[in-house]
């Protein structure tokens, strides 16, 4: 058997595992099953119990848990001394992180500190051993490029949204749990104020988000994108241009430099579909697009295309929705 796979974790404390999370363990299993290796998860965070239990439910074969309150919102030099002492404990050689900004941050310094390699928006592998290949999105997910990793250092691999469905939770499934031991560190950056945009329910989790762009007119238009999203037990989500406009505040943000989504569906109403805001949605399972022009490049990605006035179109689909709540 080769070395582990391992996937570095650092959940809030308190719950199970996010999809993305959960979606990150069926990546590594995929990576494990091609050179016969184990899977190993660290947990790291606070208040991890339930994470600790949902990661052995879902197929791992061993945990590395650190529990601890100076991991309750790990960053910096504390997330790469933690990570660091993940991959030497678990003695993987290819790791596996959640596709979100952090990793941005943590990969590269994570392979830098102990000589290997670092690769982000990772969306596919095959071969094994010295020979891995890597499919990973390039240009805000506008293309892929494929790499060949060798060396003996470990390979460090920033997951993009949605790449593997989460392994089914098998109900009392045991893992090794094993303390994770991670020194003390100095932290050089300290989080002062968390992001607020962490309270409540997640744009990122919501199975169904219904975004909005500058094909509403008007500001006030946004309501109705938050009306369907409501109808249809769903987010509402926005496109730069009009959170630039101060139509939809900053954290409903769709795309490269706002939130990643990988919901079951995404509407997007009038939203041409730059490569940036695709960036952040492209990997939905179904994409529904309502555009007045039937050559906008939106129409390249949807599934459901509807060439119309989206004005028009958006309390349409609200009342269909509620109707459809409402068993009618
Ligand atoms: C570094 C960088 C990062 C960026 N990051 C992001 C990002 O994270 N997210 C993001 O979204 N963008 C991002 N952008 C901006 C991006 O390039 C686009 O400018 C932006 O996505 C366009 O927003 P939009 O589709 O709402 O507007 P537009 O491009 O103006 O498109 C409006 C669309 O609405 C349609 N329309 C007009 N009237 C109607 C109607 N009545 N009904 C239906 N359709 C109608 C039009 O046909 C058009 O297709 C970034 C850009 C850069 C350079």
């Amino acid at each position: 058997m080769s070395e582990p796979v391992l996937v570095i974790l650092m959940p809030p404390g308190g719950d199970g595992l996010s999809n993305a999370a959960a979606e990150a363990l069926g990546a590594g299993s995929r990576l494990a099953g091609l050179s016969d290796a184990s899977l190993v998860c660290a947990v790291i965070g606070q208040d991890i119990a339930a994470a600790t239990t949902e990661a052995a439910e879902r197929g791992v074969d061993r945990v590395l848990a650190a529990d601890e309150e100076r991991f309750a919102r790990p960053g910096g030099d504390l997330a790469v001394a933690a990570a660091a002492a993940a991959v030497e404990q678990s003695g993987a050689r290819n790791v596996l992180l959640l596709g979100n900004a952090d990793a941005l941050e943590l990969g590269p310094r994570l392979a830098a500190r102990l000589d290997g390699a670092s690769l982000m928006g990772v969306i596919d592998f095959s071969g094994s051993g010295d020979d891995l290949e890597v499919t990973a999105a390039v240009f805000g997910g506008a293309a892929h490029a494929a790499y060949r990793l060798s060396g003996p250092g470990p390979r460090v691999l920033g997951l993009a949204p949605a790449v593997a469905e989460a392994p089914e939770r098998e109900a009392g499934r045991t893992a090794d749990i094993e303390a994770l031991t991670v020194p003390a560190v100095e932290s050089r950056v300290t989080v002062e104020q968390a992001p607020s945009a962490d309270e409540g329910p997640r744009l990122e989790d919501a199975r169904v988000v219904v975004s909005g762009g500058r094909g509403l007119k008007d500001g006030d238009n946004y309501d109705r994108i938050r009306e369907l999203a409501e109808a249809l037990g769903g987010m509402p989500g926005a496109s730069r241009a009009i959170v630039d406009d101060g139509w939809a505040p900053a954290p409903e943000q769709v795309g490269l430099t706002g939130k990643i989504v990988t919901p079951d569906l995404y509407i997007a109403a009038g939203i041409s579909g730059a490569s940036q805001h695709m960036a952040g949605c492209s990997n939905s399972r179904v994409i529904v697009a309502i555009n007045t022009d039937p050559d906008a490049p939106i129409f390249n990605y949807a599934h459901y295309g509807i060439v119309d006035d989206c004005l028009e179109v958006l309390p349409e689909l609200t009342r269909l929705g509620l109707e459809l709540r409402a068993g009618r």
